[in-house]
């Protein structure tokens, strides 16, 4: 019988993080390539021959063949039960428990099929808003994005799409797959108003897909297409698929240009996202307005040493994330060194001047090129358009 929801203990490995668990139970670890390594803690050795791999999240051993995950190497390490050590973990990284009174085997199965339920019709409901982008009807978003100077490459590659106007367009396509009513309106994708059959939650609008950091799509964000549309930046609720403090918008694809420049660069919205993505700063992600959470920190920490902020000043969204950067998500978060393992943030948010210098260093320091590097970001907000096709990224770091 499964004691916690399958969903919560993926929850808890990707928030868990491996390399930190092990060094705080005494074990020595080097950054070795990839991966960390060191002595064994399960038999005697002399030469480091026991790795841990932090993004993907596991561990293992070459000289007794021991290895799994986090959870397992709690088990092992403190010779504890399943049950357990997931809830020391939870408890190490402010994860709350579900109720085990009622996720008897049938709870965990349903709830299960819900999330899988949900996930898929996110996929066909990203799947519809790209098509509607390529209709006649979809002519001002496309324009929309062609203004913020995005390519189609780029586009495709962040999935965006439109949502029309219509009351029951994505309703009628979701039905007609054979999802259930009931599971489309917790979905988020549908509304109800008072006795109203449900309609669509998204009309008229710039969709964009909200993946988790395994490439799933879990929410999305609709951005008005006319002035006075309120509100401009319609989102999905929280589901059983999608928490908006735990999810940082663009890390399924910068994840792996973030691991190996061990730095990312936090950027506000969807669209700075995509320029900066266009631009070759391949290692951004978008806090998408809101304050950093320690969830996200924690997240972020799973890639990257070091976050280097890039905000306009005079954005709306700066504050509640100037206001997030406080010693609480550092802590929280596990970083308040700026060393190895921790997320490092730089001093002096909330200053203008030095929010230029940031931006400045974070890219330079990313592209380690002297001239044009720096004005990609300075740029981001005035420059329409890609300032370089991709392949500067490629060239990775110089140390
Ligand atoms: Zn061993």
């Amino acid at each position: 019988m499964a004691l916690f929801p399958a969903g919560f203990i993926d929850d808890l490995k990707s928030h868990a993080d491996i390399v930190q668990v092990v060094q705080e139970r005494g074990v020595q670890l080097r950054r070795s390539g990839t991966a960390w390594k060191g002595l064994c803690p399960f038999h005697g050795e002399k030469t480091p021959s026991f790795q841990v791999h932090g993004e993907r999240g596991f561990f293992h051993c070459f000289g007794c063949g021991v290895g799994g995950d986090v959870i397992k190497f709690i088990e092992l390490f403190d010779k504890v039960a399943f049950p357990e050590a997931v809830r020391q973990l939870a408890g190490r990284f402010g994860l709350t428990v579900p109720e085990s009174a009622d996720s008897s085997k049938n709870d965990d199965e349903e709830a299960r099929r819900e999330r899988e339920s949900l996930l898929r019709a996110h996929e066909v409901a990203a799947a519809w808003f790209r098509e509607q982008l390529t209709t006649p009807a979809g002519a001002a978003a496309r324009r929309q994005l062609k203004d913020r100077g995005l390519t189609t490459e780029t586009i495709e590659q962040i999935g965006a799409g439109f949502a029309p106007a219509s009351r029951e367009g994505l309703k009628t396509r979701l039905l007609k797959e054979g999802f259930p009513l009931g599971g489309l309106l917790r979905s988020g994708l549908l509304v109800q108003r008072d006795e109203g059959a449900p309609i669509d939650r998204f009309r008229n609008r710039l969709m964009i897909p909200i993946h988790r950091e395994n490439g799933a799509i879990v929410a999305f964000g609709g951005r008005a297409m006319e002035d006075g549309q309120q509100p401009k930046y319609l989102n999905s609720p929280e589901t059983p698929i999608y928490v908006k403090g735990r999810t940082l918008y663009g890390l399924h694809l910068s994840k792996t240009s973030i691991s190996r420049v061990k730095h990312a660069v936090m950027v506000e919205g969807y669209f700075d996202f995509a320029q900066a993505w266009q631009a070759g700063i391949t290692n951004a992600v978008a806090s998408s307005g809101t304050a950093l959470t320690p969830a996200q920190a924690r997240l972020l920490k799973r890639f990257a040493s070091k976050v280097v902020l890039s905000f306009d000043p005079d954005a709306a969204g700066q504050q509640p994330v100037g206001e997030a950067l406080g010693a609480d998500v550092l802590a929280a978060g596990g970083g308040e060194e700026r060393g190895v393992g921790g997320v490092g943030l730089l001093p002096g948010v909330g200053d203008r001047a030095d929010e230029e210098q940031q931006r400045h260093d974070g890219v330079r320091d990313r592209d380690a090129q002297p001239a044009p590097a720096p004005r990609l970001a300075l740029g981001l907000r005035r420059r329409r358009g890609g300032v370089q096709r991709r392949g500067r990224a490629g060239q990775g770091r110089r140390r």
